[in-house]
């Protein structure tokens, strides 16, 4: 068992930065949660309080129940796995993976099992007599990976551990990894600023701004009901469109009017979005949301200002006069920049926000 809880966790560096502000997190056995924000949102520094190389400021953190403020990190039963890998350049793979073992004054026999264990799961036995500069990016990453497991942890932390391997290398290595958390079942915190990496891997997604946890869910619950406009923004490539309307009432109706479009509100959002007649809302539509309406009656008419072929799909920016609109769509048709265009939004699909508290009202 390894569960593991944040409670009202504050990081002050030098009594200036607040780098997090108040972290609640409640972590289950065998979850695989990724903190995910960018650059400067205190993800890395949260993780360095779980692993105990960090102090923490103010609040508590529990692992399996037992309050681990005050635990050296030795004894906290994690391993780490670092963004640069940290190896010993001149050891030896072998001895790499077994080092932690060593110090530890594990018996020679058990330090070599546990080793060839690690070696095969993660298909490096070939290269446990290597140094590492005789090794591939990713070959490194197994073997930091390697280290991690022959300790056998409660917990796995993992930093960025992905970003120095290029792009191919990346969805194989998170593919990989994926695999290796369903085999071991273990608990796993991982920390990264790409979207993409927490959508596939994460069980649960806790996402990070200016030290402030945004919203903590599944990977679908964050993408389809996003708590506000930035976790909107963040999660989801090409990113969520946001144009600044108006709403009005019109024949009992409401409508958003978008300044060169209007949309119906859905009749099931209109109760939360009744107050805000006549005030500026923030509307959001996901770029797979509009569907090409051939006939030229969609509500969206707009001006193909850049056409992106994909094979399986299309991404047009549109210009609709005032606002730009990224549509993702199936290539059924031959689109041509300076075309015009009409697409019909799923409005079920939409999102309104608040501009002001830049909370999602629906
Ligand atoms: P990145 O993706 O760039 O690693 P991050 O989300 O992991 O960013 P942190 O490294 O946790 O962010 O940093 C959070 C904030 O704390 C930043 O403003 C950073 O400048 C500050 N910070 C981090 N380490 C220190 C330190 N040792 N002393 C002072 N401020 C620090």
């Amino acid at each position: 068992m390894a569960t593991v809880e944040l409670k009202n966790i504050n990081k002050i560096y030098g009594g200036k930065v607040h780098a997090v502000k108040n972290a609640n997190i409640s972590i289950e056995d065998g979850e695989f949660v990724v903190l995910v924000g960018p650059s400067g949102c205190g993800k890395t520094t949260t993780l360095r309080m779980i692993a105990g190389l960090e102090d923490i400021t103010e609040g508590d953190l529990f692992i399996d129940g037992v309050r681990m403020n005050d635990v050296p990190p030795k004894d906290r039963d994690i391993a780490m796995v670092f963004q640069n890998y940290a190896l010993y350049p001149h050891m030896t793979v072998y001895d790499n993976m077994a080092f932690g073992l060593k110090i530890r004054k594990f018996p020679k026999e058990e330090i070599d099992e546990r080793v060839q264990k690690a070696a095969k799961i993660l298909d490096i036995e070939e290269l446990l007599n290597r140094k590492p500069k005789e090794l591939s990016g990713g070959q490194r990453q197994r073997v930091a990976v390697g280290r991690a497991i022959v300790r056998e942890p409660k917990v796995f932390l993992f930093d960025e551990p992905l970003s120095n391997l290029d792009a191919k290398l990346r969805v194989q290595m998170r593919a990989e990894l994926s695999a290796l958390h369903n085999r071991l079942g273990k608990t796993m915190i991982y920390v990264t600023h790409d979207q993409v990496e927490a959508m596939t891997m994460a069980d649960k997604i806790v996402v990070m701004r200016d030290g402030i946890i945004q919203q903590i869910g599944s990977p679908l619950h964050l993408y389809n009901n996003p708590a506000n406009l930035f976790v909107a923004g963040f999660i989801g490539s090409p990113p969520m469109n946001f144009l600044s309307s108006t709403l009005s009432e019109e024949n009992g109706r409401l409508v958003a009017d978008e300044g060169d479009f209007k949309v119906m509100v859905p009749a099931e959002f209109e109760s939360v979005l009744k107050e805000y007649v006549g005030k500026p809302v923030v509307f959001g539509i996901r770029p797979e949301d509009m569907e090409f309406d051939e006939s030229g009656k969609g509500e969206i008419q707009a001006t193909v200002d850049v056409v992106e072929p994909l094979g399986a799909e299309i991404h047009l920016y549109l210009s609709t006069g005032n606002n730009q609109i990224i549509v993702r769509t199936p290539p059924q048709h031959d689109f041509k920049v300076g075309e015009k265009v009409t697409f019909r939004p799923n409005l079920e699909r939409a999102h309104f926000f608040d501009p002001e508290t830049e909370r999602c009202l629906t």
